[in-house]
Formats: C-alpha cells, structure tokens, sequence
C-alpha cells in the first residue's frame, strides 16, 4: 500500500501520468466532470483505484469496479480495513461492509468474524437474499455456505503489537483519532504497532463509461471497540448511498455521528437540490458541528461525493483528510477542505 510520502516521491519521479496538465486543473478544481471515474478514501484508496480501474476503464460496472477496488484493501495488512485490521477490545476482528448498485440494490454484513472479503458477502446478501443486512453468526453462516472460506482468528503481527499496547492501558476511547501530520495514514507501521492510529475505512464510488453509479464501504471499525459495536460504514444512508440519478457518496470518521445525520443520504439529497459534491459534504459537516457543539473539536468525520456529471468533492471537519482518484490519464491524492484548523 502506498502512504502520502511515497506517493510524493513517486510524483517527483516525473510519471507523465501525474504531471500533465489536466492533473493541475483537477488539483485547483477538486473535481474533473470525467468518466469512468472512481474515488476512494485516504491513501490505500490509490492501490484500490487502480484494481477498480481495471474494471472501468475496460468498460465495465461500476458494481463490479467498487467490490474489486476495495477488496485489495480488505486483503492488506491495513490497521482498520480486513482480517489484517486492528481488533476490538477483546482482541478479536469484527469487519462491516456495505455496497449499492445503481438501481437502489444494496447489501451489508455487520460484526463479521473470520471472512476475508466482506464486502463480497454483502453483494451475495444483495444478489442471493431478500434481505439488505446479515449480521454476526448469521452472516458468517451465509458467507460459509457461499464457499467464502473460513479463516483463522490470529491477528496480524502489526494487529497483535497493537493490541499488546492497548492492553496495557485497556483504556475505552471510543473516539476516532483526528489526523494531524504525525499521526495520520493507514500504512504508518509505528502508528498501527503503537494502537495510536485507531480506525480507518475504505469508502469508494464510481461511475462508469455508461454514467451508471455505485458504491462501497468496508472497514473493521473503531480499533479496541466494545464487542458487537457497529459503526456507520455497514449502515445504507450512513456509511454509504448511491441514487443513480444524482450521485453517490461514502463517509469516514466517528461512525457513531455519522449514524446521528444519517450522513451519506444527507449529502445525496444536498446534492439533489443543486449543491456541488464539495458544497454538499460541507453542510452535512457544518450540520453535524452543530449538533455536536464544542465535542466536534474531538472527533472527525468526512464526506467524500460525486455527482452524475462526474465531478467530484470532500469535505472533512479536521483537516487530514484526503481521497484518491482515478479517471482516464489522472491518478491521484487530493486533500479535502476542513471546516475547523486543528
Ligand atoms: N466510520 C468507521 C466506523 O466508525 C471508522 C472510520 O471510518 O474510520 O466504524
């Protein structure tokens, strides 16, 4: 997986592909009203693009291109996406994942043990069952009779220092750690070994060459979590929506307040009424400040959107937050706006 710094250092490399002039324009626009188009959350969002670009820029779904995308996340050592990813607070990895089609299709699994693919059991909960959402016992059931494979418990060398370190304090914080330039990026080993970086998620949409929509969300939630807690990512309208007639949109941050605004659907129905992505995602921001007083000083949340048109737009309520995307001849890091300094 690839962290801010190298991808820095990669662009200073000179690839072609990120210098041109169209990568400038999108720079000072954060949108570029292309398509295909796929964007994703945080840095390991770069890695995923590239697998979903496989998909769209063959001319494939968008469905596809999103399940793809980020299943190369849930497969890495991430801190909070995947088996790899950091446990709850009785040392065991719980995964959500959510996904939706361009046809109001959704599917999700919450508190999901021992499967390394996630977001494929929510398509499977989408396409085989009459139902939107399994949890627990339940989903690990329909994923096994699926012929998902049952993997073992052991958590990852980076997961277990984690936790070993956690352990000591066994402090309950079930705040999500606000990024700041010493303590932000999934793939930070010495933040994942040391439990300091304690969530993240891979959130991605896309639309295809057809102008078809769809999304998905996948992560293991807040790291040390109180067992059973589910966050915002595996919840249709919170952690993720998509309307195929105006656009689509995926969050990342303290679920819990995510939950509160019913975050996604909020900045899609923004978006309906004529707001940009970027314009969309900082009002649900600003909404959700609001509402949280003087505690959105300790929590951070981020909306990332894209509209039918292809253009796309982030905000965040600390700044750290940045997405990745991938269109034809553009790859990239943008950093999204923040409505408070720290
Ligand atoms: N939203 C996720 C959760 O609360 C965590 C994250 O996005 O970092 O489970």
């Amino acid at each position: 997986m690839i962290n801010r710094r190298k991808f820095i250092a990669l662009s200073a490399l000179g690839s072609a592909a990120l210098i041109d002039k169209k990568m400038m324009a999108a720079e000072q626009t954060n949108s570029i009203g292309a398509k295909p188009v796929v964007i994703s959350t945080w840095d390991a969002g770069i890695e995923a693009n590239k697998a979903a670009w496989k998909i769209l820029g063959a001319g494939g779904r968008a469905l596809d291109a999103v399940e793809a995308g980020v299943m190369v996340t849930e497969a890495s050592q991430n801190c909070c996406v995947g088996l790899g990813a950091n446990p709850d607070r009785d040392g065991f990895v719980t995964l959500d994942a959510c996904i939706m089609d361009e046809f109001f299709n959704c599917g999700s699994v919450a508190f999901l043990e021992r499967i390394k693919h996630p977001i494929a059991v929510a398509r499977r909960v989408m396409e085989k069952t009459p139902h939107v959402m399994l949890v627990g016992e339940g989903a690990q059931r329909f994923a096994i009779a699926e012929g998902f494979p049952l993997e073992g418990q052991t958590l990852s060398p980076n997961a277990q220092k984690a936790y070993d370190e956690w352990l000591k304090k066994s402090e309950y914080k079930p705040v999500i750690n606000i990024e700041n330039k010493n303590n932000r990026g999934s793939s930070v080993p010495s933040q994942f070994e040391s439990g300091e970086f304690n969530h993240d998620t891979i959130g991605m949409v896309a639309m295809d060459a057809k102008g078809n929509l769809s999304g998905s969300c996948t992560t293991s939630g807040m790291g040390f979590k109180m067992r059973g807690r589910v966050g915002d990512s595996p919840i249709i309208g919170a952690g993720l929506f998509v309307d195929n007639e105006v656009g689509a949109c995926t969050a990342t941050g303290q679920g819990e307040d995510v939950i509160r605004i019913v975050g996604s659907h909020t900045v899609i129905e923004l978006m309906r009424q004529g707001l940009s992505p970027e314009a969309a995602c900082k009002k649900a921001v600003e909404r959700l400040v609001k509402i949280k007083g003087a505690k959105a000083k300790e929590i951070q949340v981020a909306f990332l959107a894209l509209n039918k048109k292809g253009v796309t737009g982030a905000f965040a309520i600390h700044k750290g937050f940045s997405y990745a995307l991938k269109t034809e001849g553009v790859e990239k890091l943008v950093t999204a706006k923040s409505l408070l300094a720290g």
